[in-house]
């Protein structure tokens, strides 16, 4: 059907965009309630979310044959009543991470309880096809070990390592993987899956994360440090995710920390990634010891107590808390998380971390501010993705 280009003062006050969105706003609102409050009577719906009994039963009737939701008979107030419950196999979210070595997908019910996992590693300089069609025969594989049917998949949440422009869903140009750059990852994705697709990076998705599965799920205002082979920072505000003009805020990886320092690959001098990447470390510690040295050798030797993977790993660390220390004294959040895979370290690395911090933090944001390795470990990213997609107003839930 054509649309008619009618002035938008003399369109009518009730498109039927306006209705479709309306409609699945109530129904996230009854999705909502069944999560806080388990099963419930349609009485009971209508009460938590202010609908009218009628619009509720509409929503539910359409749940029950989608499969979202069952019914059970019970009793209220003496009389007989049907209690109405989410189905956690019904409607599920799929969260995909891949990156340089690896890919990992997580199939989670919409109350974020996790229905089943699984992960690979990638050959080195793997062809961006190969990493789509690992993720999708990993999403296969859970979906049948499981039991649950495709159609249940309302939505799936893509993280990739490196900045991506939210005007055309595309890795930006100069990201650390170089065969995705330009690419439009939601098309790509989609047309292998076959089902909605929402892409951000690992780092926003890392933040996501914390605040939706970690031990942070109370903070309004949280920042999350990934240093990895690139580094990158989430930052959740106010309760939401934070992106900026372009989707590239928290490129804190090239901020200078060295006037002096390396050349970085941006082009720039001294950049926090010159540092305290998980890359640069590798390369530092590799002219003295064995060149094909790993990220876990760094954790396994420093854990030991080896004084040059500590002095690397001390430096990295304070570098990092003092580009940390700028975030806080801009946005002072209640909490900064730091992630990737030197988080194992545990106080190794935060002890560091801490020392830059509060040398370069205002004090009252150094006294206040919580500072914490991520307990997700590698499933921060992949969980953020599902989290991702379970907060998308245009999920299809009835
Ligand atoms: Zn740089």
């Amino acid at each position: 059907m054509t649309e008619l280009a009618i002035p938008p003062s003399i369109k009518p006050p009730c498109s039927v965009g306006s209705q479709t969105a309306l409609r699945s706003q109530n129904v996230r609102r009854v999705v909502d309630t069944l999560i806080a409050n388990g099963a419930s009577t349609r009485a009971e719906i209508a009460r938590h979310t202010g609908l009218s009994a009628a619009t509720v039963s509409n929503i539910v009737a359409v749940m029950v044959d989608r499969g979202t939701v069952s019914t059970s008979p019970t009793r209220s107030s003496g009389r007989r009543a049907v209690h109405i419950r989410l189905e956690s196999r019904g409607a599920v979210i799929v969260g995909i991470d891949v990156g340089r070595r690896h890919a990992r997908v997580v199939v989670a019910s919409l109350a974020h309880q996790v229905l089943g996992e699984r992960a690979i590693t990638l050959p080195r300089g793997h062809r961006r096809e190969e990493g789509i069609e690992a993720t999708a025969r990993l999403l296969d594989e859970i979906l049948e070990s499981e039991g649950i049917e495709r159609r249940a998949v309302v939505g799936v949440g893509v993280g990739v390592p490196g900045p991506i422009d939210r005007r055309t869903g595309s890795v930006v140009d100069g990201a650390i993987l170089p065969e995705w750059s330009g690419v439009n990852l939601v098309t790509a994705f989609e047309q292998r899956l076959g089902l909605p697709v929402f892409v951000d990076n690992d780092a926003n998705l890392g933040a996501l994360a914390e605040v939706t599965w970690g031990a942070h799920a109370m903070s309004q205002n949280l920042v999350f440090l990934k240093l990895g082979s690139g580094i990158g920072c989430g930052l959740v505000i106010g309760g939401e995710p934070f992106y900026g003009h372009l989707g590239i805020a928290g490129e804190i990886g090239h901020s200078p920390v060295s006037d002096l320092g390396p050349m970085c690959h941006c082009g720039n001098r001294g950049c926090l990634e010159t540092v305290a990447s998980t890359s640069m470390m590798l390369e530092v510690l590799g002219q003295r010891s064995t060149p094909s040295i790993t990220t876990d050798d760094i954790i396994r030797q420093a854990v030991a107590g080896d004084v040059a993977t500590l002095r690397v790993v001390g430096d990295a660390g304070f570098a990092a808390g003092r580009a940390v220390a700028g975030v806080v004294n801009l946005l002072n959040p209640e909490v900064v998380v730091i992630g990737g895979p030197l988080a194992e370290l545990g106080d190794i690395l935060l002890d560091p971390v801490r020392r830059g911090f509060e040398r370069y933090a205002v004090p009252l944001a150094a006294e206040t501010t919580t500072l914490a390795v991520s307990s997700l470990g590698d499933r921060a990213e992949v969980l953020g993705a599902a989290s991702l997609a379970a907060r998308q107003p245009s999920l299809q839930l009835a």
